[in-house]
């Protein structure tokens, strides 16, 4: 295993022990029950991804006719920073976009089907979305040459900052508050999951908030423990073929 699936690895089992040693929500379904379609999901998307994204990043690599925006930039710290920042903020548009364009909605909504949100949640996205969230993202790397290290760099601290603002691990109030005015912490994430409309409308940061703050998104709950998770019209846990239905 490279070091890379380490760390991911690390932090679901990590995550995943604290969510069950002090949940936040009790849920009475079982682990295996929980986690399945979720894993199930992740599973499809890697491989779309490994089949698509993959090749076409190679190829962006590999050309040398434009080595992008940040080939003028000399200090490889402000080429991670700047492509960390990039990278978020393209996260937080594209994420918003997704609640704002209806046939957008369509697919994003597996995500908010979740009724029992745990670590798992961060794998459960239509195999569509997961996909053409990668296009802009491309051209973004190669507008701005972003390199295959400093995509790494991000792409692991994002992996790790999903299972864990996904996880329903209990941390103390205050620090899951304090947090959240830097980055998306298990609350303020779960407020993003309320079926309640305005809640859902808010925190659309995927690592950094400062993209909530900016562009006045930012909302922290009053009760978390008050939040109904999932879809109003969607009561029951829906199998992965009914899932990958749902937008059409
Ligand atoms: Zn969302
Ligand atoms: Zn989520």
């Amino acid at each position: 295993m490279d070091w890379q699936s380490l760390i991911v690895v690390s932090s679901v089992i990590s995550f995943g022990t604290l969510e069950n040693l002090f949940p936040f929500f009790s849920f009475k379904e079982s682990f295996d029950k929980r986690v399945y379609t979720n894993l199930v999901l992740g599973l499809i998307n890697v491989l779309a991804n490994n089949f698509t994204i993959a090749l076409l990043l190679n190829c962006i690599w590999q050309q040398t006719f434009w080595l992008g925006i940040f080939h003028f930039i000399h200090s490889p710290v402000l080429k991670i920073v700047f492509s960390f920042l990039l990278l978020d903020g393209y996260m937080y548009a594209w994420h918003r976009l997704m609640h704002t364009l209806p046939i957008a909605w369509r697919f994003h909504k597996v995500h908010h089907t979740e009724l029992l949100m745990n670590t798992s949640t961060a794998y459960r996205f239509h195999p569509v979305e997961a996909i053409l969230a990668n296009l802009p993202k491309l051209f973004i790397i190669w507008l701005f040459g972003i390199t295959l290290q400093n995509l790494l760099l991000y792409e692991i601290f994002l992996a790790c900052e999903l299972i864990f603002h996904h996880s329903n691990w209990a941390i103390p109030l205050k620090i899951d508050r304090y947090l959240s005015y830097l980055i998306v912490t298990p609350n303020y994430h779960r407020s993003h999951h309320s079926q309640a409309r305005k809640e859902a409308t808010s925190n659309y940061a995927s690592f950094f908030t400062i993209w909530d703050i900016l562009f006045n998104s930012y909302n922290y709950p009053r009760n978390p423990k008050a939040i109904k998770l999932g879809l109003p019209q969607e009561k029951k846990e829906l199998s992965i073929i009914n899932l990958l239905k749902l937008p059409f």
